[in-house]
């Protein structure tokens, strides 16, 4: 059976053929995963070693059969083999789950975004286990099962809109930051808690509600903050438009460029949904984010 493009059996990280892992015969989907803790990965040779020390962890420290993914995808859209096909996971956190249930680790954290390349190689993954072994084209979250931060707002955000569940090749219009697009006063859930994360990112302050999910009238005040702060002329911030959202990325990438910590009346807090700067991601943003003509 052919294996998707760009498949890194378990041979290639210097592991046996097939994982000592139990039996079990997945069917039921596919659930996201992400590391947590920021990776800063931005090459092929990065996220090997990281896949590596992912599987010395799970086994030396945890001491589990094999590492405990399914499958993995690198910021290059690279899927490297962990468990394989027909084998129990230890990665979902409950049985059931762990039995009827592939896993996939995207190999980025907490402030980190995934490539237009990684979101492919779930899609790769997900039509090769559908058309070749009888999986449930449903994708699911790790916070899907049990109480935890993973797959982190980004990612969560993405199967909540069923981006994963688009076929290969569709990823055109799926730059990042569309789950954000079109959200308005009024809405809540995790794609607002993903634009006031953004907002923060941006340097706006949500002083009174925070991070809370809510789209009010401090979110909408943050989102205008950070349009003027590009030179928008917008009057509110009530609907991220497309431009807002160009505008958004635009400011990201220039405040964590900045490196400047976040303005006084911000919430101060310093939990892990404060983003750990680095140059890759700002480039990235930059890379991403650029402002289009506005009237
Ligand atoms: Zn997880």
């Amino acid at each position: 059976m052919p294996r998707p493009d760009d498949f890194f059996p378990r041979e290639y990280f210097g592991w046996s053929a097939s994982s000592p892992a139990d039996y079990a015969d997945p069917d039921a989907g596919l659930v996201v995963h992400y590391n947590g803790a920021a990776t800063h990965l931005d090459s092929h040779s990065e996220c090997v070693s990281y896949w590596k020390n992912t599987r010395d962890d799970h086994v030396y420290n945890r001491g589990w059969a094999d590492t405990g993914y399914s499958f993995g995808v690198s910021v290059e859209g690279g899927i490297f083999e962990g468990r394989g096909l027909y084998r129990y996971q230890a990665a979902q956190g409950t049985t059931s789950g762990n039995a009827n249930y592939y896993s996939v680790s995207l190999m980025i954290g907490e402030g980190e975004r995934p490539t237009a390349a990684q979101i492919e190689g779930v899609r790769r993954l997900r039509q090769w286990l559908m058309s070749e072994h009888g999986v449930s084209g449903t994708v699911l979250g790790h916070r899907d099962f049990v109480s935890t931060s993973c797959p982190g707002s980004v990612l969560y955000a993405l199967v909540e809109r069923g981006a994963f569940e688009q076929p290969p090749g569709t990823s055109t219009s799926l730059s990042e930051g569309d789950e954000m697009l079109g959200l308005k006063v009024g809405d809540s859930g995790s794609r607002v808690t993903l634009l006031q994360q953004m907002l923060k990112y941006a340097g706006a302050s949500l002083p009174e509600y925070g991070v809370d999910g809510d789209y009010g009238q401090e979110t909408s005040d943050a989102l205008l903050w950070v349009r003027k702060q590009m030179g928008s002329s917008a009057t509110d911030g009530d609907t991220v438009t497309s431009y807002a959202l160009a505008q958004l990325h635009a400011q990201v990438a220039r405040h964590q460029a900045a490196k400047v910590a976040p303005e006084s009346g911000d919430d101060g807090s310093t939990g892990p949904e404060d983003l750990v700067v680095n140059s890759v991601t700002a480039n990235r943003v930059v890379a991403r984010g650029l402002v289009v003509g506005e009237s």
